[in-house]
């Protein structure tokens, strides 16, 4: 299995069933952070499907083709994790909050599977909890467990899960931020989680939610490192393989649109907040269980594309110079779905030193640094990281000011 580069995957993450259908497609990509270097540019670069897939059974959206994350993860050296102030204050009202509502004790264990640089933990390890961390980011894990953060630099699974009972304990409490749809066997993950736990211990799993992607029109966020886009609903299922249970749920907005759900092993002793089946009901309003859903995201995506398109080649035919602002991963989606290629976009500038002198994968577009927006003067700048386009603005304004306009392609292209 591990020599696949691909594969598709005919049962649902969440419950189990194969009644998948496919509700939509967006164009076929490599890794969207495979940058190249010019040596590499003559390179037949491989393109995977990033179909949107529907089941019938428990309404979980996910993409059909997992690719192989040997492959998704090999250029991962152009990753800067950069965590905000706002968010960092996000990860410590968090701990504070979870400590006094589960009146966690001092000596409880605390597991946060994915747990980075061990930021979340530092809060509760500050107030006299044991933690333990995992993160299959092997230097990370390094570096937290000097920094005094103890952590296993591996992916969490049954297995680890029972070497982890076994010399520590069982945890009073399990957290996962923004982890989990990356990871493709999840009822795994969970059944680890149910062994891990407790009696009356809790799990607390906080994802991107699919009806912000929705509303919004993220669907830049489909790559293939995001296996799943998830609603409450599906969620009871998966907890229901493995003998837990939901006992609340909320939305919440660190990071742009994630949902964080509470669960307890089946019986615990937490009673289930009216919230969960408020938002389960909310989400059949909003269709979310139907798999039309997709079909309409698809069509909101299409209006968008033709009048960006029209911008764009318009101002092409013109004979302006366009270059893009941002090159993360989710650009490569866009460009590709929006047919934003070589001919379109000039150069694009980034950031990110390591990015720079690398070219984008797919339309091979050059990554500066945003000094070149100064000297090579472009008339036209699309922000690409359209979600940071008001702090890049600002940023930049001396280029609105004295060269030429931004572009914001989403959710309605706008020239300012
Ligand atoms: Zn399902």
């Amino acid at each position: 299995m591990s020599n696949y580069t691909y594969y598709f995957k005919k049962s649902c993450r969440m419950c189990g069933d194969t009644s998948l259908k496919k509700g939509m497609a967006l164009t076929p990509t490599p890794p969207g952070n495979d940058f190249l270097k010019q040596s590499e540019l003559h390179f037949d670069e491989k393109k995977y499907p990033l179909d949107l897939y529907f089941c019938e059974n428990c309404c979980h959206i996910q993409l059909g083709h997992v690719v192989n994350p040997k492959i998704l993860y090999q250029k991962n050296y152009t990753y800067v994790s950069a965590t905000s102030s706002e968010f960092v204050n996000h990860l410590k009202n968090y701990a504070n909050n979870m400590i006094e509502r589960f009146n966690l004790k001092s000596g409880s264990l605390i597991i946060d599977i994915g747990s980075n640089d061990g930021t979340t933990l530092s809060f509760f390890k500050d107030l006299g909890l044991k933690v333990l961390g995992i993160d299959p980011a092997k230097e990370i894990a390094k570096k937290a467990t000097n920094t005094g953060i103890e952590t296993i630099g591996d992916f969490f699974n049954f297995e680890l899960a029972c070497k982890i009972k076994n010399k520590y304990g069982s945890s009073k409490f399990i957290t996962s931020h923004n982890a989990c749809a990356h990871i493709d066997d999840l009822l795994d993950v969970i059944k680890g989680v149910e062994y891990c736990l407790d009696d009356d211990g809790v799990f607390v799993i906080e994802v991107g939610y699919f009806l912000d992607v929705y509303e919004n029109i993220w669907f830049d966020t489909i790559y293939h490192e995001h296996l799943d886009y998830h609603t409450v609903a599906p969620f009871e299922k998966l907890f229901a393989r493995v003998g837990m249970e939901i006992i609340d749920v909320e939305r919440i907005n660190p990071q742009g649109g994630s949902i964080r759900i509470i669960a307890q092993k089946k019986d615990g002793q937490h009673s289930r907040s009216p919230n969960v089946d408020k938002l389960i009901e909310f989400e059949k309003k909003q269709g979310l269980d139907q798999i039309l859903i997709l079909q309409e995201f698809e069509k909101k995506i299409s209006e968008v594309k033709k009048k960006l398109y029209k911008l764009v080649s318009t101002l092409k035919e013109g004979g302006k110079i366009i270059a893009g602002f941002g090159a993360p991963t989710k650009a490569t989606t866009l460009m590709a779905h929006f047919g934003l290629d070589k001919n379109m976009i000039d150069f694009i500038v980034d950031d990110n030193p390591l990015k720079q002198g690398l070219f984008t994968p797919m339309a091979h577009i050059p990554v500066l640094s945003p000094k070149a927006l100064y000297s090579r003067k472009p008339d036209y700048v699309i922000i690409l990281a359209w979600n940071f386009a008001e702090p890049i603005m600002k940023m930049q304004e001396k280029y609105s000011r004295e060269i030429g306009q931004f572009i914001i392609p989403m959710p309605t292209p706008l020239v300012r």
